[in-house]
């Protein structure tokens, strides 16, 4: 396993630094370690992807707090094994952050040091990332689960090896952009690169392409992918698994499969964080009397003792039968809310006694009425 730096340690800023010291601190790494600025220095590309990685969890309020919480393991998929940057290429940081860099409102802002950034990657693109749902019931998400999906993604093509090329045909320096893959366009002020158009930023081209994939060196193929999900997952979270997206062209690596996680709703609990609700009915008898009863749990039966004289909308708390924290041990509660529910219809035996039962109450309350007695509550 791959140990990650401490986003908050990647960007130099304390854990409760609000959203505008981040973004500064993100841009001062961002303009320091800038490819344009440092050519050829692989360690710097590499500290400007791992900012731009920490930047993309910080710089967003719902990342953070899933961060804040779980650490790295709420971006990384269960089995994926670690390693692997956020973003496939640096055409990604560049299109993610973009605004950061002062290009927003048209004001010139850091627009001029970054222009010239964009293609600049060396070697065959990494594929594109892919992302599908999967909903979970609540059972499955207090035990964890391993899915089976079928993804329809580009792989290699089997004919040419991924090259594209036909019988090992070799590719060629493409003339257009003479193999650096961009152009340079005069835009006003500043000359911007972009994508050469014949290569499309491959800088080859191949002269004499493979019939099964047009050249292309990818062919869409169903595949079955194995995703685990941990126990404790909760709905709008997103897992990463590394490497299952498709396969890059020209023998490029692969992107990575994101799963989105989404929570089925149980007919009987209602979850609330590690915590599951449950609304039990109970008679007025029940309520006021006192009584031991089985009640549903996430895992079987659940025994519960409901005091002499408990009112309605109470909330009881049944230890450790909620779901698992998704980091460190434990798991949350039960909480079970009581409410009466009342007869809809009465056998006569029941409507002469209940009338009896009322007789005595309202002989209890004196000569005060009703309305009398309920100011006497509020008060
Ligand atoms: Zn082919
Ligand atoms: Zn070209």
């Amino acid at each position: 396993m791959t140990s990650k730096a401490d986003y908050y340690e990647v960007l130099g800023v304390s854990k409760d630094a609000d959203g505008k010291a981040i973004k500064s601190a993100y841009r001062q790494l961002a303009m320091k370690y800038h490819p344009d600025r440092n050519q050829g220095d692989d360690s710097a590309e590499a500290k400007f992807k791992e900012a731009a990685e920490a930047y993309e969890v910080l710089g967003d309020a719902k990342k953070r707090a899933q961060y804040d919480r779980f650490g790295h393991k709420a971006f990384s998929g269960g089995g994926g094994g670690g390693g692997g940057d956020g973003f496939s290429s640096m055409e990604d940081i560049f299109s993610a952050f973009g605004d950061i860099f002062g290009g927003g409102g048209g004001g010139g802002g850091f627009g001029d040091i970054f222009g010239g950034g964009r293609s600049r990657q060396r070697g065959p693109a990494r594929g594109r990332d892919l992302r599908v749902s999967l909903e979970l019931t609540l059972e499955e998400i207090d035990t964890g689960v391993e899915r089976r999906i079928e993804v329809n993604r580009n792989e290699h093509c089997g004919k040419c090896k991924g090259t594209g090329g036909k019988d090992g045909s070799k590719p060629i320096s493409c003339v257009t952009c003479g193999g650096r893959g961009q152009v340079m366009r005069r835009q006003g002020f500043f000359s911007m690169a972009a994508p050469c158009p014949d290569c499309q930023g491959s800088g080859e081209v191949q002269k004499n392409p493979c019939g099964d994939c047009s050249g292309k060196g990818l062919k869409p193929k169903k595949t079955e992918v194995k995703i685990e999900i941990p126990a404790g997952v909760e709905d709008g979270m997103r897992l990463r698994v590394t490497d299952e997206g498709e396969a890059g062209p020209k023998g490029g690596g692969r992107g990575d499969l994101y799963v989105d996680i989404h929570e089925a709703e149980h007919n009987i609990f209602q979850r609330s964080g590690p915590d599951v609700i449950t609304e039990v009915p109970f008679s007025f008898g029940q309520l006021t009397l006192g009584t031991k009863v089985e009640i549903p749990t996430l895992r079987g039966r659940g025994e519960m003792t409901i005091p002499k004289g408990t009112q309605t909308g109470k909330v009881f708390r049944l230890r450790g039968q909620g779901l698992p924290h998704l980091q460190g041990a434990g798991k949350g509660d039960q909480l079970v809310r009581v409410y009466v529910d009342i007869p809809m219809k009465l056998t006569d035996r029941q409507e002469v006694l209940l009338r009896e039962f009322e007789n005595i109450e309202t002989e209890k309350g004196g000569e005060k009425t009703f309305f009398e007695r309920l100011i006497e509550k509020f008060s």
